[in-house]
């Protein structure tokens, strides 16, 4: 066990979880479970896993949540490494967990550890949410339903009927909302990444989906698209909705400064939402604000598949207001 991590770049959310009073967990504590934590109360019957994790705020959110709903169980951290997730995971049944939550950089491994996985996450390629039932694992992806919440909540419009671009679509976050724009039929779809061979292939795998004529102008209604200035002021002008799912925007040092749309190629008509929730108004969203658009940070995402995660495991309506104002207190 260690106090949220000894990483400075997470300096900020180390002190929060400190100041939450709670502790980053890890195998070896997973290990000896009773031991570590057996004076916990309510006992941690509830986690994510990730690593890093201490930057994460679902303990907050989930626990705000728990006690909201009189749920005598707690929520913590879970430090574990790539080559510690399968028995992390296996060691759940055994310590009383409900589920966990797991994060970055495990989700698309998660996937293979899992005893059954209901077809969202399936075919988004990554679990985010794990039930226990009984001694087995089921593997469930709230990422892609959750934006859908989120947008609906920060624009007042549904995916279904937007043309969307997404930033960052060979990624699993990226994968997830192209998954959920195809479910959700989409009007359009177009798929940018730095590595171009990946939004070609996902375009390749998705294209059944997008077959279906919708009027949406002179171009595809499914494109994968260069990270060029050129191409992406062509698709910029047939879009309603973009979607930062890159890492550019975080909090560090590199990645900060830099957006990954400039402000030049950006209207007043477009929407903008930003997956990146570790800094109020990224570099995008400032661009956006400068171009005259409508932009959101990714906070309501996490919030909505965290919500999920909580119907998932309880079969009730998660306390989202709660959660909301526990966010957001951890924000400030
Ligand atoms: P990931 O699987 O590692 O994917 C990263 C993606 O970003 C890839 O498409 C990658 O392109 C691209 N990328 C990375 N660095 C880049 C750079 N310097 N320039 C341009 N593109 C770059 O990560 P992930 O799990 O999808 O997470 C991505 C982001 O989504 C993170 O910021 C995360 O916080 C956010 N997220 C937010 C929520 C939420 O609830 N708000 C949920 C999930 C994820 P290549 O294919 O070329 O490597």
């Amino acid at each position: 066990m260690f106090n949220c991590g000894p990483d400075s770049s997470f300096i900020n959310r180390i002190s929060s979880c400190i100041l939450a009073g709670m502790d980053v967990y890890t195998l070896a504590d997973l290990r000896d479970w009773g031991g570590v934590t057996g004076r916990e109360s309510p006992p941690i019957r509830l986690s994510v896993m990730g690593d890093p994790v201490a930057h994460s705020r679902s303990p907050q959110m989930q626990n705000a949540a728990l006690r909201a709903a009189g749920i005598a169980a707690g929520y913590g951290w879970l430090h574990v490494l790539p080559g510690e997730l399968g028995e992390a995971l296996r060691l759940l049944p055994e310590r009383d967990f409900i589920g966990t939550n797991v994060t970055i950089p495990h989700k698309a491994a998660a996937l293979a550890l899992m005893d059954d996985v209901e077809s969202q996450a399936r075919r988004a390629g990554g679990v985010n949410t794990v039930v226990v039932e009984g001694r087995k694992l089921i593997g469930f992806s709230t990422d892609g339903p959750g934006l859908v919440r989120a947008i609906r909540a920060e624009f007042g419009v549904d995916l279904r009927d937007l043309r969307v671009l997404i930033l960052g679509a060979g990624g699993g976050a990226g994968r997830a909302i192209a998954v959920q724009c195809a479910i959700e039929g989409s009007a359009r779809l177009v798929l940018v990444n730095r590595t171009f061979e990946r939004a070609q292939a996902l375009a390749a795998e998705l294209a059944p989906e997008f077959r279906e004529t919708r009027v949406t102008g002179p171009l595809m209604r499914l494109e994968a698209a260069p990270w060029q200035d050129g191409p992406l002021e062509r698709q910029l002008a047939h879009v309603d909705l973009i979607i930062n799912a890159t890492p550019l925007g975080m909090t560090s040092p590199e990645l900060r400064r830099v957006s990954p749309v400039p402000a030049s190629l950006l209207r007043p008509t477009h929407l903008v939402y930003d997956t990146v929730y570790t800094a109020g108004r990224t570099p995008l969203l400032l661009a956006a604000e400068e171009a005259g658009a409508r932009g959101a940070n990714g906070l309501s995402m996490l919030l909505h598949q965290g919500a999920l995660s909580f119907e998932i495991w309880f079969g009730r309506a998660a306390p989202i207001e709660v959660m909301r104002a526990a966010l957001v207190a951890d924000s400030n």
